[in-house]
């Protein structure tokens, strides 16, 4: 059992966690079968950011058909090949935002990873961005953040970035995670989230949506009139606010994903 604090100060040996790489490794056993529960499918190839020392990857194998895993660190991925023989991993020593996901079209995948970070929406953003065939993506990362995601219409945390990714995904808080299930410790609490995908992509839609939610949110403190006078014309405001029977003073963090569905359904 990989996830285990006295494996992993033996394989570590002198060795300490890399900050700069944000190594915090999972040493809890039941929490990791847990995550790799949630993320994995049997028919599917999993592929994992940062496998670390392998706590996650050795349960990702339990429950995939293969997993694919990319570090960036090569004394981690040293101790991965020598701690787990099973043929049905890949391993790439290989900074995953350098990683040409090209290869992977045409097969169902799932994504795990306990995320890095400082890293984490680079690499959520180039899983959101591809135009791969993921069917569920699942991620440890700080709780703020997963909050962030998952928030709902007129809470602090609703942005634009929460509204977009809910119209692409089924966002899902799947877990609290305390920090004692960590070595080192991180600072911060954590949190597992799952993304499943829950529209057919279409880049044209997307460019027009995403850019009336950003356009709305630009200014926040604002009115969503006062935003919208800045990229809309008079007579198509009115519009919106007629038919859509919205209050003058109505703010973008008080519409939901379908009020901006109907809006650019307006335009
Ligand atoms: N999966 C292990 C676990 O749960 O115990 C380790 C998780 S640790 C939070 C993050 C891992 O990602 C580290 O092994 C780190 O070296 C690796 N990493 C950091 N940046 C990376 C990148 N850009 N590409 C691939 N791996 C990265």
């Amino acid at each position: 059992m990989i996830s285990n604090i006295n494996h992993v100060k033996k394989v570590m040996g002198d060795l300490s966690a890399k900050k700069k790489y944000g190594q915090n490794f999972l040493i809890d056993s039941n929490i990791v079968d847990k995550i790799a529960k949630i993320a994995c499918d049997s028919n599917c190839l999993t592929i994992e950011i940062g496998p670390g020392l392998g706590a996650l990857t050795e349960m990702l194998l339990k429950y995939s058909k293969a997993v694919d895993a990319y570090e960036i660190d090569k004394d981690m991925y040293n101790i991965l090949l020598d701690s787990i023989t099973d043929e049905r991993l890949s391993a790439y020593l290989e900074d995953f935002l350098d990683t040409d996901l090209n290869k992977y079209v045409d097969q169902e995948l799932r994504v795990c990873s306990n995320l890095p970070y400082y890293v984490t929406t680079p690499i959520l953003f180039k899983l959101f961005e591809s135009s791969l065939n993921i069917t569920k993506i699942t991620v440890m990362v700080q709780r703020e953040v997963a909050d962030r995601f998952n928030a709902k219409v007129n809470s602090e945390d609703y942005s634009a970035l929460s509204i977009i990714v809910q119209y692409l995904y089924d966002v899902k808080y799947e877990m609290s995670i305390p920090k004692n299930v960590f070595y080192p410790a991180p600072k911060v609490d954590s949190a597992v989230i799952s993304f499943t995908p829950k529209v057919e992509r279409d880049a044209e839609f997307e460019k027009k949506l995403f850019g009336l939610i950003k356009n709305s949110f630009a200014m926040r403190r604002k009115t969503l009139h006062n935003n919208f006078i800045q990229f809309l014309d008079k007579e198509t405001i009115e519009k919106i606010y007629s038919d859509l029977h919205f209050d003058k003073n109505v703010r973008a963090q008080e519409l939901t994903l379908s009020d901006f569905l109907k809006i650019n359904e307006l335009l």
